[in-house]
C-alpha cells in the first residue's frame, strides 16, 4: 500500500503523473480540484461557494476542502492506498490531514514534490486541455493526440479547458502557491518525507525518476 502526496504549483504535471501512478500502482488519485469541478458543474452549495473562488485564482476555504477529503479517503478505492493531487494546499490542511491519517491508522509513504520553472507554467497552463469523456490530459505543444482532436485512450472527439486556465488566472495561482502552498516544503522537509523530482523533464522522464524512488524509499 502506498500514500502519497503530489505537490507542485498548478501546472507542474500532479494530474498527469498521478493518473499514471494510479495505474500503474492500482492506488486511488484523489484530486481536490476534480472534486471541486465536479461540485461546480453539478451547481452544489459547495459548487455554488466555490466557484468565484476558483475563477479568480485564489484557494477555496480550507474547512470545504477538509471536509471533503476526509469523507473521499473513506471511500473502498482508497483501500490500497491513494495520491493526493492538489491536496494539501496550506499548512491548515497538512495538519488536517495529519491527524486525520493518525486517525485512520495510515501513513504517508512519500510527499514528491515536482519542481517547474514559474516561466514553463504559464506556457503548460495556457496549453493545457482535457477529454471531456476520459479525462486523460493534453497539451497542445507538449503532448497533443497522436491523431488529431481524437482522443488516445476513449477515442472521443470532445476536449474541454477549464475556465481558470487563462493568463490573468494562473498569475493569481502562482501567487497562491508561493505564499501559501509553498510553505509545506519546509513542513514535510522537517518530517523526512519530501522527495524533490525535476518536474522540468519529459513527461516519460518524470515518470520514471517517481518510479524509481518508490521503489527505494528513504531509510
Ligand atoms: P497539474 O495537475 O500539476 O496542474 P497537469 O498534469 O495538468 O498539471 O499538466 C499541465 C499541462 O502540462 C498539461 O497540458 C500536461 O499535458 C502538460 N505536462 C505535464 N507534464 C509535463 C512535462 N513534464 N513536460 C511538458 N508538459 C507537461
Ligand atoms: P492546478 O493544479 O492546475 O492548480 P487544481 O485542479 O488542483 O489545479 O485546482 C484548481 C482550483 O481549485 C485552485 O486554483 C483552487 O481554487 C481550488 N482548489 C483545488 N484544491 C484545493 C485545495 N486543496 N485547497 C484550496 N483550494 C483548492
Ligand atoms: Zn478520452
Amino acid at each position: 500500500m502506498k500514500n502519497l502526496i503530489l505537490l507542485g504549483p498548478p501546472g507542474a504535471g500532479k494530474g498527469t503523473q498521478a493518473k499514471r501512478l494510479q495505474d500503474h500502482y492500482g492506488i486511488a488519485q484523489i484530486s481536490t480540484g476534480d472534486m471541486l469541478r465536479a461540485e461546480v458543474a453539478a451547481g452544489t452549495p459547495v459548487g455554488r461557494e466555490a466557484k468565484a473562488v476558483m475563477e479568480a485564482g485564489h484557494l477555496v476555504s480550507d474547512n470545504i476542502i477538509i471536509r471533503m477529503l476526509g469523507s473521499r479517503i473513506s471511500q473502498a478505492d482508497c483501500a490500497q492506498g491513494f495520491i493526493l493531487d492538489g491536496f494539501p494546499r496550506t499548512v491548515p490542511q497538512a495538519e488536517a490531514l495529519d491527524q486525520l491519517l493518525t486517525e485512520r491508522k495510515l501513513s504517508l509513504d512519500a510527499v514528491i514534490e515536482l519542481k517547474v520553472d514559474d516561466a514553463a507554467l504559464v506556457e503548460r497552463i495556457s496549453g493545457r486541455f482535457t477529454c471531456a469523456k476520459c479525462g486523460t490530459g493534453y497539451h497542445d505543444v507538449f503532448k497533443p493526440p497522436v491523431l488529431a482532436g481524437v482522443c488516445d485512450s476513449c477515442g472521443s472527439t470532445e476536449f474541454t479547458r477549464r475556465a481558470d486556465d487563462n493568463r490573468e488566472t494562473v498569475t493569481a495561482r502562482l501567487e497562491a502557491y508561493h505564499r501559501q502552498t509553498a510553505p509545506l516544503l519546509p513542513y514535510y522537509r522537517a518530517k523526512g518525507n519530501l522527495r524533490t523530482v525535476d518536474g522540468m523533464a519529459d513527461i516519460d522522464d518524470v515518470s520514471r525518476e517517481i518510479g524509481a524512488l518508490l521503489e527505494c524509499p528513504p531509510g
